[in-house]
């Protein structure tokens, strides 16, 4: 019999034999759940807003793959190019047709992006937008703020919130001194000094991988000056807030231009896929063009670029509307569910975005997200996951509502929620 056939059919039992196979079961340490305890969910399938574990219960779905979907899970339009692309054949190795469209695409809603190259990940994207950083502007040192998140590569690790944050990790091992040598990490909402060695400074333009935080009023557009007085590159990590806030992400919001960004997430429509972009004289820098390489066997990948533009193509102006109102309907229920329980409760919402901080502060920067209480998150990610409503499992991470949470389903999430917040209040 092959061991497809007899997989578990309960959660425990195919997290048992996960973690004989893969370290902690997982392939992105969030999800192993070691931060609210209990077995993570094994999904089996999803649609729409909900996702339905190998077990058979269906859940409504705030995690949305992090981010990556925003349409709804299995999008009928996005289903149908994933479909017709796999058709024509899965990788070539060669340059094709929506990869430029895809580019063009990212372009057109993001004129900061006049030449745009596509990547794998994420933190693929962040980790070019570094080198070619140094390698344009010939110079060495990299600021980030501290519970930034811009991937898991070396240099721009340290301090990087989301995961590590729940891990209690400040980086990781593994790094060397040297590769992290050249990093500086200053507090979030702080404009930093920054000396003429300075080739960048990356910024996740809205934090939201220390739950959510709001930029301070000028902060970017300070961030901005301080750049061009020192003549270092401001990098936008829009990883999660591309596509997502608005239609030209949070540059567009805040009216604030950096010289790269990063994708991701939303440009693959659920598919693998990172993109950055920048000025043109900047993006010239990259090979095969200039002394700056960097390379993927599965760069702008056929059918990621298909579920890209399929994605893209859905998020109209009116449909970015729709969208405001559901995060804000979705953040003012949540936030008056909670505290009715007599809960502390910070709900900020930005965009499509909802943080939610189980704290009585106002969070502006890492430290005072880290005086979220963990412990109340864990209890309300349990109360929640038995009423049927899954949240990420991690106390700083964000709520993702999308097109598919309708008003009957963000209504039902916040009857849930303040069932849930009583069960965490009586048990106080
Ligand atoms: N940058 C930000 C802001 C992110 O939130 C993430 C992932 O969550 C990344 C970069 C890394 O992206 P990926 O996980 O696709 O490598």
């Amino acid at each position: 019999m092959s061991q497809h056939g007899s997989f578990p059919t309960n959660n425990v039992g195919a997290y048992e034999r996960a973690v004989d196979v893969i370290p902690g079961g997982v392939n992105s340490p969030i999800r192993a759940y070691k931060a609210v305890g209990g077995t993570p969910r094994f999904i089996a399938s999803a649609n729409g807003a909900t996702v339905t574990d190998i077990e058979g219960r269906t859940y409504i779905d705030l995690v949305q793959s992090y981010g990556a979907i925003i349409l709804g899970h299995a999008h009928p339009t996005v289903v149908a190019a994933i479909q017709h692309a796999a058709t024509l054949g899965t990788s070539y190795g060669a340059p094709t047709k929506n990869e430029v469209l895809l580019a063009e695409e990212i372009r057109e809603r993001v004129p900061s992006c006049e030449m745009v190259r596509l990547v794998n990940s994420g933190t693929e994207a962040t980790m070019t937008a570094l080198r070619l950083a140094r390698g344009f502007t010939g110079r060495s040192k990299v600021i980030k703020f501290a519970g930034n998140y811009h991937g898991h590569g070396d240099a721009l690790l340290a301090a990087g919130g989301s995961a590590l944050a729940v891990l209690g990790m400040p980086g990781s091992a593994g790094v060397t001194k040297q590769s992290v040598a050249e990093t500086i990490v200053c507090p979030f909402n702080v404009v930093p000094e920054i000396g003429y060695d300075v080739a960048a400074v990356f910024v996740e333009p809205v934090p939201a991988n220390m739950g959510l935080v709001l930029p301070q009023p000028g902060f970017l557009a300070a961030l901005r000056a301080a750049c061009d007085a020192a003549g270092a590159l401001l990098v936008f990590d829009e990883v999660i807030t591309g596509f997502r806030i608005g239609r030209a992400g949070a540059q567009g919001r805040y009216d604030v231009i950096p010289d790269i960004t990063c994708f991701g997430k939303v440009i693959g429509g659920g598919l693998p896929i990172g993109a950055f972009g920048g000025r043109a004289e900047i993006m010239r820098s990259l090979s095969p063009l200039g002394p700056v390489f960097q390379a993927g066997t599965l760069s702008g990948n056929p059918l990621a670029t298909a579920a890209g533009l399929a994605n893209l193509g859905e998020l109209t102006d009116d449909v970015y509307i729709e969208l405001l109102a559901r995060a804000r309907k979705l953040g003012a229920g949540l936030r008056d569910a909670i505290s009715a329980a007599g809960l502390p409760i910070q709900v900020p919402v930005l965009g499509t975005l909802v943080g939610v901080h189980f704290a009585t502060n106002h969070v502006v920067d890492y430290e005072s997200a880290k005086q979220t209480d963990e412990a109340m998150y864990a209890a309300f990610f349990h109360a929640i996951l038995d009423e049927g409503v899954m949240m990420a499992p991690g106390a700083y991470e964000v709520l993702f509502p999308g097109l598919a949470h309708t008003d009957d389903v963000l209504d039902e999430i916040i009857e849930r929620a303040g069932r849930a917040a009583l069960a965490v209040a009586a048990r106080r």
